[in-house]
């Protein structure tokens, strides 16, 4: 009985029986084999995410140091832009200067154009652009219409002035200074022989033209212009000694770096406007070169438009003083 029990068993469990089995407990095994494996690529997946997450940081890090360093290269562009050597172009021609007025730029100053020290850079060294509006050889007739323009622009300018006997145009010193603009000295007499004969007849001069301003403004001016600017034909040999007698007596000078050409008479309102235009592009601080002496209304007509390109373009309209690094010829 029990043979036959043992003998029906075995036999119930059949080969494909078996074989199923077999199948089954591997299915299992392979499963779990499956699972573990696809939690251990779970983990890489998220190391793999943090470590993509921390080089995107780095990206972003460097990204901003990268864009940190472009500005201050645009800067230090725009401060070498500032320095840069006037151009050949800039004459002032409001006396009939011999022609190497402007053949004196030494070969080392040329190579040596940004040499300067930070704090010769400091002042100036604005992201801003700012235009500084010069007026030499005032007051004239001229001058009350210019302080009418700048006053539509809430500019601000400096007017190197010269000396006058005629007591309507007296008046406009204190007007200058009223309007809130700055007065600087030019020459009293403006008559190149004579100022450019020795220190002594420059200073006498600038005597008298210290004497009539601080009269009629009680104001004493800090900044003057050289007539002819600092490097001209007439001044060759005491240039280097007025300046000294000048420098140690606190004045400052200043040149500039863009001329509207009115100092010649073929300038036109057009040709006074396009010149600005042209020169201007170069500087962030650009110091113009402009006259409001007798004769000149073509460049009381250009005015306008030049200021209000100018002012298209980002420039506020600043006055110079003695805060700033001055614009000056190479000596
Ligand atoms: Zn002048």
């Amino acid at each position: 009985m029990n043979s036959k029990n043992s003998h029906n068993i075995s036999k119930t469990i059949s080969p494909p029986v078996i074989i199923l089995l077999i199948l089954f407990t591997a299915a299992i095994i392979i499963s779990v084999f499956l699972s573990v494996n696809l939690k251990r690529k779970t983990v890489e997946i998220d190391e793999l995410s943090k470590t993509n997450k921390t080089y995107s940081e780095k990206n972003t890090n460097l990204n901003k140091i990268i864009s940190e360093q472009s500005v201050s290269i645009e800067d230090l562009n725009s401060q070498l832009a500032f320095f840069s050597t006037p151009e050949e172009g800039a004459e002032d021609s409001e006396a009939s200067i011999p022609a190497d007025n402007n053949t004196q730029n030494g070969a080392g100053s040329e190579s040596h154009q940004n040499l300067y020290a930070a704090s010769k850079n400091n002042a100036l060294n604005s992201l801003q652009k700012k235009a500084y509006l010069t007026f030499d050889d005032g007051p004239s007739n001229l001058t009350p219409v210019v302080l009418d323009i700048l006053d539509q622009y809430n500019a601000k300018a400096t007017f190197f002035v010269i000396g006058t006997t005629n007591e309507e145009y007296q008046q406009y010193y204190k007007a200058i200074v009223d309007r809130g603009h700055t007065l600087a000295l030019h020459s009293y007499t403006h008559n190149y022989n004579k100022i450019y004969a020795s220190v002594d007849t420059f200073l006498d001069d600038y005597q008298q033209l210290f004497d009539l301003v601080y009269e009629k403004t009680g104001v004493i001016p800090s900044l003057f212009r050289f007539p002819g600017g600092s490097k001209n034909a007439y001044n060759k040999t005491v240039r280097s000694s007025i300046m000294d007698e000048m420098e140690n007596r606190g004045f400052i000078f200043y040149d500039w770096n863009v001329s509207c050409g009115d100092g010649s008479s073929a300038a036109t309102r057009d040709s006074i406007y396009q010149k600005v235009m042209d020169e201007v592009k170069s500087y962030k601080h650009p110091v113009i070169l402009m006259h409001d002496g007798q004769g000149h209304q073509a460049t009381i007509d250009a005015l306008p438009d030049i200021m209000k390109s100018l002012s298209e373009q980002g420039y506020t309209f600043e006055s110079l003083n003695t805060d700033l690094s001055p614009v000056q010829f190479p000596r």
